[in-house]
């Protein structure tokens, strides 16, 4: 998954602690082995290529939820973006600037509800191709929750690289996990989120970008243009019980920008997620619910924060 992933368990002695682990870093590989746009024998590599391919039922049941995340979002998600992300260069480091009129085309063909699914396969129209990258470390992050509480570990710490975070319990010592959040415009952390039984996701232009004529360009394609999202935003961070709504929705409300995503929570409460935007003004707002979990760090404690109810 191109990511440096740290999984921490605790365990009732030191061997069933171990044993989570190892189960765990099995079942990432073999869910990139499924999911990986750049694994040439992947499930995903095949359908891209074939326009058609038999899916396990895990690639299924995450194209599946991904598509209704899309759905969802009014297409803010949208899993065929991958031409677009090719042609700015994201996938190789060979960065480059479209013109116009390739956008338009690029854009024409990035449209996920012409991918179709049923039980075990996949199809997709030519010229379209699709990549779970923006919701698969959190599908990942809720596997190995599974597997570990089918252990019965209660604590563990599961940081899949690239802000897919997810806390399983509390710290051993019954207080809340406490995770930095990266200040998009500098080095160090900008606040803390205490989480407890809950994961978190970060999408933010700082992850991944390029500079052409003193233009920043990243790697979250607004499907509407086919071009780097700009929507006032520096990052956008989501809290939920699962992993892959924190994944999927944090890509979504970096695309929509503060007001949309702001509707967008009030519209759907049953996803049970809360967000904390950063503005390009360095300014951030944050979802009531996180309210008492979030905290400037040292440093930081003069930046504006406004709570949206
Ligand atoms: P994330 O880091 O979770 O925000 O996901 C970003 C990755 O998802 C990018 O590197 C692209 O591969 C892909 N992507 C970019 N824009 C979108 C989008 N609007 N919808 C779905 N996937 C996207
Ligand atoms: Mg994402």
């Amino acid at each position: 998954m191109d990511t440096v992933m740290t999984l921490t368990y605790h365990g009732q002695d030191r061997e069933s602690g171990r044993e989570a682990l190892e189960e765990g870093v099995a079942e990432v590989y073999e869910l990139e082995d499924l999911l990986s746009v750049t694994a040439p024998d992947s499930e995903i590599s095949a359908l891209n290529e074939a326009g058609q391919a038999y899916l396990s039922p895990d690639t299924a049941q995450l194209l599946s939820a991904a598509l209704e995340l899309c759905a969802l979002t009014g297409g803010a998600l949208d899993i065929t973006a991958y031409p677009a992300v090719e042609a700015w260069g994201f996938t190789t480091g060979e960065y480059r600037v479209p013109n116009q009129a390739e956008l338009e085309e690029l854009g024409d063909h990035i449209d996920y509800t012409r991918v179709s699914l049923d039980q075990e396969s996949a199809s997709l129209p030519d010229g379209m191709k699709l990549d779970l990258g923006a919701v698969a470390k959190g599908y990942t992050a809720d596997r190995l929750a599974k597997l570990a509480q089918e252990r019965d570990i209660t604590s563990a710490l599961l940081d899949l690289g690239q802000s897919t975070i997810l806390a399983l319990g509390a710290k051993p010592d019954g207080s809340p996990w406490r995770i930095g959040i990266q200040d998009p415009q500098g080095e160090g952390y900008l606040g803390v989120l205490e989480l407890e039984g809950q994961a978190m996701g970060t999408s933010g232009g700082y992850q991944r970008y390029f500079e052409r004529d003193g233009v920043r360009y990243w790697h979250i394609i607004d499907p509407a243009t086919a071009a780097p999202a700009r929507s006032g935003l520096l990052s956008v961070t989501v809290v939920s019980p699962s992993g892959l709504a924190c994944d999927g929705l944090s890509t979504a409300l970096f695309v929509m920008g503060l007001e949309r995503g702001t509707q967008f929570w009030r519209d759907y409460p049953e996803l049970e997620f809360e967000a904390l935007f950063i503005l390009e003004d360095g300014s951030l707002a944050l979802t009531s619910g996180l309210k008492d979990s979030f905290t400037l760090a040292q440093g930081y404690e003069d930046r504006e924060v406004e709570v949206l109810s």
